[in-house]
């Protein structure tokens, strides 16, 4: 059994999305074990995404992640990190494969509804980020 972080962007929730990238866990098999609705800081959103602060991208990007809000899960299931990229589909949501939650929904590179860990190690970081041990039930 993994777990991973989910986050529904700024952008999804102000478009209300929320329901239907939850629908997509829901029939995928992938659990529900902790969520809340934040609005970032840009301090937090900067903590966040703090592997990519040399990105050119960076400075946009936490504007945007700070910018409304968010709603954050932690998933569970099996092989879930990979399961969970593939429902989201490729950064870019031009190049996201055909029924992906990014091909269906994203508008922009930047704005593309929601994010997911990808590997155990960020899975834990991530999901630490924003969650204590009572908050994740099961
Ligand atoms: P996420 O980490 O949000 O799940 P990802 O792992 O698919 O997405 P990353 O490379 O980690 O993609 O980039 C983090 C986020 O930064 C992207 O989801 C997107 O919002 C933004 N981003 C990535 N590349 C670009 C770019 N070239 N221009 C603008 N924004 C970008
Ligand atoms: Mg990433």
């Amino acid at each position: 059994m993994e777990r991973t972080l989910s986050i529904i962007k700024p952008d999804g929730v102000k478009r209300a999305l929320i329901g239907e990238v939850i629908k997509r866990f829901d029939s995928n098999d992938i659990k529900i074990v902790a969520m809340k609705m934040i609005h970032m800081t840009r301090t937090q959103a900067q903590g966040f995404y703090a592997v990519h602060k040399e990105r050119p991208f960076f400075d946009s990007l936490t504007d945007f992640m700070s910018s409304g809000p968010a709603v954050v899960m932690v998933l569970e299931g099996e092989n879930v990190i990979a399961r969970y990229r593939e429902l989201m589909g490729a950064t870019n949501y031009k190049e996201a494969a055909p029924g992906t939650i990014r091909a269906d929904f994203a508008t922009d590179i930047e704005k593309n509804v929601v994010h997911g860990s990808d590997a155990p190690e960020t899975a834990a970081f991530e999901i630490g980020y924003f969650f204590n041990n009572f908050e994740i039930v099961g």
